[in-house]
């Protein structure tokens, strides 16, 4: 055999399949796996010792926001870190294009309490993949339908005219065209949450027809989650897409224990042909802007508009009521405001990692009143950690090998911009934190289906057959790290910190991007866009 570029050599392989490790060599040549056999007598460029290390495909964070950083940090420290090498980006309805001409200002002020260092400018959906950055990770991109509704209509609360839905088809064939990936929906907040199902089956046919698939964050996570389980698979039996319902949770005290309900619906619509997966994070806390707790008729997209209804003592007493009753919009119920924690607040940032309670109480006044001021004085941009979901149910859905692992968490670093506030740990913990903590300690589900979740699934749930496991001839995206050392550190109180293991190591497209823990810089990785595109 020809000299290759490198030789993984003697490391325990397990290979995203769910099979068991076994000790093997792999070889990899141009960005591919050439071979895997033991003890391969291949001579190579460099030979990376990996006794006492599990060798596993490189994994895939099925759902994230990095496209709200990557452009800050291309080199996607905390991802990386993690081991993961592929991310699918766009996704809760919410995309960075299109921005119509004159329109980019729209988007920059919706997604204010996300993505508040980004530079929005108008561009087509084909511009803005045509001008994305090198980066050390490869990117999945998705068309969001918020942003398409936004570009139509604003935040029009009403269900689409004929010729909206059909701009709206418009705009995202366009999008389909150019690569997108996918269709993502967030039906829980406007624009979102004003569509018609018939909307977004519409969309979803449109996407289908192309190749594509449908990434959604269920109108409801809370009490009324089981309906909208069924919205996403109905999107799916209508359409014929694929569905993939992200981040799945029940939120709210009144809904805690039903997780293997959810799964069981799930399994009952794809053995009535549904196509739908689903993925979660390995965490209680959920994260979302401040704003996103109240009730949807304080919310507005003009800033003035709703700080003014905020400061009125008649909308407040009708907050308070309506919490009171129903509990927090998307959550439900919550045992108090300790379960609310600052996480970035962009005029108010002394505030971070602070509950609202805690600042209630220095202030005096009671936690929704202290909301409303926060968000006043924060101009409606605070972003928030709600402690919302029980961790049975996180174990639940962590034992079954059919949900895949997303960290709804954007690439950020220690260092520069995206290094700023207390972003949720899942930026920093998620895949560690399923291999150690719920693997290796607690013993829930072994390493070859930990691993399995976070790769050969998640390829299966992507429809990819080119990466996502090892196997010759797949994309050389590969993760090494010592399974007795490899464990999250970061914490709600101190985030940004990266997983703890020396000998990590990780290759995307066959370059060594992190070499024992440390990031080389390189930027090996592919915009992955649809494949007839
Ligand atoms: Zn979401």
């Amino acid at each position: 055999m020809s000299k290759a570029d490198i030789l993984i050599q003697g490391g325990q392989v397990i290979d995203g399949t769910g099979s068991p490790a076994i000790e093997t060599d792999i070889a990899i040549t141009n960005g591919k796996i050439v071979a895997i056999g033991p003890k391969l007598a291949t001579e190579a460029g460099r030979v990376i010792d990996a006794r006492n290390m599990v060798v596993s495909p490189g994994f895939i964070d099925i759902k994230t926001h990095s496209d709200w950083t990557v452009p800050l940090n291309p080199q996607g420290h905390s991802k990386l870190r993690q081991g993961v090498t592929t991310e699918v980006i766009g996704h809760c309805g919410y995309s960075c294009a299109p921005a119509l001409p004159g329109k980019a200002g729209i988007l920059r002020d919706y997604l204010s309490p996300s993505a508040p260092w980004l530079t929005f400018i108008d561009q087509s959906f084909h511009d803005y993949l045509g001008t994305f950055p090198k980066t050390s990770g490869n990117f999945v991109p998705l068309v969001g339908h918020n942003t398409l509704r936004l570009m139509v209509m604003g935040l029009a609360d009403r269900h689409a005219t004929d010729d909206e839905v059909n701009e709206m088809i418009a705009l995202a064939q366009e999008a389909f065209d150019a690569g997108a990936f996918g269709l993502s929906t967030g039906l829980f907040t406007p624009p979102g949450a004003f569509a018609a199902t018939e909307e977004i089956v519409a969309l979803a046919k449109i996407a289908k027809g192309r190749g594509g698939r449908y990434f959604t964050h269920l109108r409801d996570e809370a009490n009324e989650v089981f309906a909208a389980l069924d919205e996403a698979i109905r999107v799916g039996d209508e359409s014929g897409i694929h569905v993939q319902v992200v981040h799945m949770k029940l939120s709210g005290l009144d809904n805690w224990g039903r997780a293997s309900e959810m799964l069981d619906r799930i399994e009952a619509a794809r053995a009535r042909g549904i196509a739908i997966d689903c993925d979660q994070y390995p965490y209680t806390a959920a994260s979302n802007p401040l704003k996103n707790l109240l009730p949807r008729w304080v919310q507005s997209d003009k800033i003035d508009e709703m700080k003014a209804r905020l400061a009125s003592p008649e909308n407040r007493a009708r907050i308070k009521q309506e919490i009171a009753t129903h509990g927090l919009n998307n959550f439900g119920r919550i045992k108090d405001w300790d379960a609310i924690r600052i996480s970035v607040s962009p005029h108010q940032g002394q505030y971070a990692g602070r509950t609202m309670l805690d600042i209630a109480n220095e202030r005096g006044i009671d936690p929704v009143d202290c909301a409303c001021d926060y968000l006043i004085a924060d101009q409606c941009a605070t972003r928030v950690l709600v402690d919302s979901i029980s961790e049975d149910d996180i174990q639940t859905m962590i034992k079954s090998p059919d949900v895949c692992v997303g960290s709804d968490g954007n690439c950020v670093a220690t260092h520069g911009i995206t290094g700023q506030g207390r972003p949720h740990p899942r930026f920093y913990g998620t895949f560690p934190r399923i291999i150690g903590h719920y693997s290796q300690e607690l013993h829930l589900i072994d390493l070859p289906l930990a691993i399995h979740k976070m790769t050969g699934a998640s390829a299966k749930a992507l429809g990819f057959t080119d990466r996502g496991l090892l196997k010759t001839g797949y994309a050389a995206d590969i993760t090494l790290f010592d399974p007795a050392e490899f464990r999250e550190r970061a914490t709600y109180q101190d985030p940004h910190q990266y997983p703890a293991g020396d000998s990590t190591t990780v290759l995307v497209n066959g370059t060594v991007t992190i070499d024992h823990a440390e990031h080389t810089g390189a930027l090996a990785g592919d915009l992955l866009k649809r494949a007839s595109a």
